[in-house]
């Protein structure tokens, strides 16, 4: 009994889809629609060539940033925004909020938003919890904030990457099941109505000058390709929009 109620607890705080903890969005309204998102930045040596990375593809993604690194370089995170693209609470110092009660949530919350709010002038609406651990708090402190808790469909641990040659083939499952689900004989099936949220990053939570050119080169790689696939890049905004028709 006692393994279940823990089993239950990990799969609810940690598997992205798990909506035990409350409502997350794990997934975009359109098969055609690839949500973009980069956590644990912003990061001054990869962040500025990332954006001029989307911009040759047209592609507006979401940063989770983290408020201690926001502090640090807040005209890097003003630029993103201005360039626009839509940036989320990650909050202040990345803990995992697994073991935080209430209040020390609402504390890393609202000390990153302030950071978002000094750097952009305007509040977060998105929040992504550090690894992916959420308790029954989570949630409901994030939505008191005015915040819904984003996760994702695929997270091909580009933290972890020492090359692109590891980490272009584990980004594939988003063209394949874009191949899958837009084509004509997918359409005919009913089609998953849903498409892809993936996570990278492009900094990290222990240092702010993190290197992560292997996730640079292999978007490099993959983002023509899933142009050419017919995806759109969309922000978290985006993704749950009305579907374009
Ligand atoms: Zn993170």
């Amino acid at each position: 009994m006692a393994a279940g109620v823990a089993g239950i607890a990990a799969y609810g705080a940690a598997y992205p889809r798990s909506q035990l903890f409350g409502s997350t969005v794990c997934r975009t309204n359109s098969p055609r629609k690839l949500a973009l998102t980069f956590d644990d930045g912003p990061n001054p040596k990869i962040t500025p060539k990332l954006l001029d990375l989307l911009d040759r593809f047209r592609a507006r993604a979401t940063f989770f940033i983290i408020g201690k690194h926001a502090r640090e370089c807040p005209d890097l995170l003003k630029e993103t925004a201005a360039r626009g693209h839509v940036v989320g609470n990650h909050t202040d110092a990345h803990p995992n909020l697994f073991w935080l009660k209430p209040d020390q949530i609402t504390v890393e919350l609202r000390c990153c938003n302030y950071s978002i709010i000094a750097a952009t002038g305007a509040a977060s609406r998105w929040f992504r919890p550090p690894f992916g651990f959420r308790n029954p708090w989570v949630v409901p402190v994030a939505r008191e904030l005015k915040q819904r808790v984003v996760m994702w469909t695929l997270i091909p641990g580009d933290w972890r990457a020492t090359s692109s040659e590891w980490l272009i083939p584990r980004m594939g499952p988003i063209a394949e099941r874009a191949q899958r689900n837009l084509n004509a004989a997918g359409a005919a099936n009913g089609a998953a109505s849903m498409g892809d949220i993936l996570c990278l990053h492009d900094g990290s939570h222990r240092q702010l000058n993190a290197d992560r050119l292997p996730t640079l080169a292999a978007l490099e790689h993959w983002l023509p390709r899933w142009r050419d696939l017919g995806l759109e890049f969309v922000t978290i905004d985006e993704a749950v929009s009305t579907p374009a028709t």
